[in-house]
């Protein structure tokens, strides 16, 4: 099961869309990097630890609309 981190899922004054897909550890890193170079964030083990949680199982159609799911 591949891992998804989507930048609409976390507030961001960018208004940045970006989903990256892939297995954990990879998106993890891609995340961090991408949170750094785009999003002004200071990659940090907590940074990535809160990229990890925010991660989410890929589902068939996932990102056709707005999850409702997520607190
Ligand atoms: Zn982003």
């Amino acid at each position: 099961m591949r891992k998804v981190a989507d930048c609409r899922e976390m507030p961001n004054d960018v208004g940045c869309t970006l989903m990256i897909a892939g297995e954990e550890d990879e998106v993890v890193r891609a995340a961090a990097e991408h949170g750094v170079s785009v999003h002004g964030e200071v990659d940090s083990f907590e940074y990535r630890a809160s990229i990890r949680r925010s991660l989410k199982d890929e589902e068939p159609g996932y990102g056709a609309r707005p999850s409702e799911a997520y607190p």
